[in-house]
């Protein structure tokens, strides 16, 4: 874990040996459990180090350096579309006060997670097999977030009415984004206001590039309880 312990330390985390021997067994249970779940194309060990561990703790590091988590505090967060657990599991590792609920649709992934999470031996990590669409209309799951982490789920116009319904006024959407950010932006203004939200910033994470732009949305105003829609329609018919 030589390159993830670096990456660490660029962005000033400093890995205990814990939670080094934490991102070896799930580097471990990854390889395990490839090609079963559809759960990664990156296999290779320095490849997860960077593009899965290392930019999910690119992530936790920016919202350290925007207040919006200090290290120790506590925190309800969301991780949408968790797929292998990217974001949530490898910030979970290094955020243990993370209390987090990984939502995943499709069950053979939420499987893996439920998998991983008891061999982390993570505490406080909730696997939901559902679909925001339904997920967020439950009132356990309703505008009770802090935090909602989201990476390759959905277009921002799209992932605007599956996150924000879940996020508490005050709470935040994270969402790393790929090169088209700021057309995604664009196209997300209405969505976003629509569903009770607010663009705070938009920054290119640090790390070897391609970086992701770090999106980050604030909960300003309740999200109308239209919304989500039925599952599919919002990626069917992006709110505009
Ligand atoms: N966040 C992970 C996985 C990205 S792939 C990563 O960055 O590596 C997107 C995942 O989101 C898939 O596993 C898919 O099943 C899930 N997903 C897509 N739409 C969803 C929805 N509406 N509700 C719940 N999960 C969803």
């Amino acid at each position: 874990m030589q390159f993830l312990v670096q990456t660490a330390q660029a962005l000033g985390l400093a890995l205990l040996d814990q939670e080094i021997d934490q991102f070896e067994e799930y580097y471990r249970q990854l390889i395990a459990a490839k090609g079963r779940a559809g759960l990664t194309s990156v296999t290779d060990y320095e490849g997860v180090q960077r593009r899965h561990f290392g930019e999910s703790l690119a992530v936790v590091a920016a919202l350290y350096r925007a207040r919006l988590l200090t290290p120790d505090q506590e925190c309800d967060a969301l991780d949408l579309g968790a797929g292998a657990g990217f974001p949530g599991v490898p910030i979970k590792i290094v955020h243990p006060p993370l209390r987090l609920t990984l939502v995943e649709a499709t069950g053979k992934k939420a499987s893996f997670l439920e998998h991983l999470v008891a061999h982390l031996g993570l505490a406080d990590v909730t696997v939901v097999a559902e679909r925001a669409e339904t997920l967020a209309h439950d009132p356990a799951h309703r505008e009770k977030y802090h935090l909602v982490l989201a990476r390759a789920v959905a277009p921002l116009a799209v992932l605007a009415e599956l996150a924000l319904p879940f996020l508490r006024i005050g709470g935040f959407l994270a969402a790393p984004k790929g090169s088209r950010a700021p057309q995604e932006l664009d196209a997300a203004a209405h969505a976003i206001e629509l569903c009770g939200g607010r663009i705070l910033s938009a920054e290119t994470l640090p790390g070897p590039a391609p970086s992701p732009t770090l999106v980050l949305v604030e909960k300003t105003q309740p999200t109308p309880a239209a919304y989500p829609r039925r599952p599919g329609i919002p990626a069917k018919r992006p709110l505009r």
